[in-house]
């Protein structure tokens, strides 16, 4: 049995708000760079997607796509909006199996022809109805996020997924929540989570930013389901991601101006911004705190360690002082860094912090601080992205009495 680091969630060129580097060659290419084994190709569904990707890929072992002269290793995935606006993650065994899907989903479909993530006039429990004829696994997309995900519409998977639920083997947590809140809720207790970076990006700071280990014989569709059912050994013995409170849902905020505002605040306000008028959307947290069984995290003996890591790009913003990851300066050094130590995920994961250090002390410091989840962070919320810091900075309240970082 090996260790693989997956990313199963990105998209292509051809979904909105998405970098027109996304095409497979490069994604490859930084793949490699950031120490991921597998990427998910996202958007198998979309008709022009799919033919760039049955032009650059060749089928290894059952279900396992690559580019010739690459050690990254392709599974064919795909996102869908429903018709409740909840978004799914599908895995695909096959190319094949993803064409039919496609095809069985045009009549519901009015942009699948062209949009990356297309909208289907059909329900959750269709849609693994649909999944199931050709293979494929379905499960929530960022499950908690507050515009299109399974728990803004619904209190249950059994509400979204009906006699289909038990067919449910994942959930992905998405950037503003981790294992630990997702484990305070106990439907959630068997099911297997996902870590994804769900990237418009193929740079290493934004791809694979989230990312699943697993423990598997090879790479292979079979291999990964056996992973997601916990099955002769397999399984997943690692998430690793941003802390929740860097996710941009994270607290409850105003979409305008992006204050924060404790939830019996915003139930109060009618959820309407009292400085802008823009509109309060609730929090990951929020949401959370609504759906939880416990007070604390109940975690199966199944579910592995989540490790919170920050992308190292940002590592070296923050060790010089500047929030900007995508200077000249941080590039050369990012460039030297991943020569001396293979890959990014090597850096932040595994790679001993002693030898980090003797390369850039600062560096391996706050590599041990986050290792060790002792990084501060201003949180996110409203749409805006929260991030770490090593200065005393508060997140911006509504009302009296701002909150400092340790009060949420
Ligand atoms: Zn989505
Ligand atoms: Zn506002």
């Amino acid at each position: 049995m090996q260790d693989y680091d997956i990313d199963f969630h990105i998209h292509s060129k051809y979904s909105k708000g998405v970098s027109k580097s996304m095409e497979l060659p490069v994604i490859a290419k930084q793949a490699e760079l950031k120490g991921l084994e597998l990427v998910g190709t996202g958007d198998a569904l979309c008709v022009p997607w799919m033919g760039h990707i049955k032009k650059s890929l060749v089928e290894g072992v059952d279900g396992a796509y690559s580019i010739e002269g690459s050690k990254t290793q392709f599974l064919i995935t795909a996102e869908v909006e429903d018709e409740r606006r909840v978004h799914h993650l599908i895995l695909f065994p096959s190319i094949t199996a993803a064409e039919d899907m496609t095809e069985r989903l045009r009549k519901q479909s009015n942009d699948i022809h062209k949009e990356g993530r297309p909208h289907v006039k059909i329900n959750g429990e269709q849609l693994v109805d649909h999944a199931r004829e050709v293979d494929a696994l379905v499960g929530p997309a960022h499950a908690f996020t507050p515009w299109t995900a399974i728990y803004k519409e619904y209190n249950s998977l059994k509400e979204c997924y009906g006699t289909n639920t038990h067919y449910v083997k994942f959930l992905e947590l998405g950037l503003s929540a981790d294992t630990g809140m997702a484990d305070r809720i106990e439907e959630l207790q068997n099911i297997t989570f996902l870590s994804n970076s769900d990237t418009h990006s193929p740079w290493p700071h934004r791809l694979g930013r989230e990312f699943n280990r697993i423990q598997i014989e090879q790479p292979s569709f079979k291999e990964i389901e056996k992973a997601l059912d916990r099955k002769n050994r397999r399984k997943f013995s690692l998430n690793a991601g941003l802390d929740p409170r860097e996710g941009k849902y994270h607290l409850t905020a105003c979409s305008k101006c992006f204050i924060r505002f404790k939830l019996e605040d915003a139930v109060r306000l009618r959820w309407r911004c009292p400085e802008c008028r823009g509109m309060i959307k609730k929090g990951v947290a929020d949401r959370i705190n609504e759906l939880a069984s416990w007070d604390t995290p109940h975690h199966p003996e199944h579910r592995p360690r989540y490790m919170h890591i920050i992308p190292l790009a940002e590592v070296l913003a923050l060790a010089s002082g500047s929030r900007n990851a995508t200077g000249k300066k941080i590039k050369a050094e990012w460039d030297r860094l991943i020569e001396k130590f293979g890959t990014e995920i090597n850096i932040l994961v595994d790679a001993d912090v002693e030898e980090i250090k003797k390369e850039n002390a600062e560096v391996g410091r706050i590599i041990d601080k986050f290792r060790a989840d002792k990084i501060k962070y201003v949180a996110g919320g409203g749409g805006q992205y929260g991030h770490p810091t090593l200065k005393d900075e508060t997140d911006n309240f509504y009302g009296r009495g701002q909150k400092t970082l340790t009060d949420y």
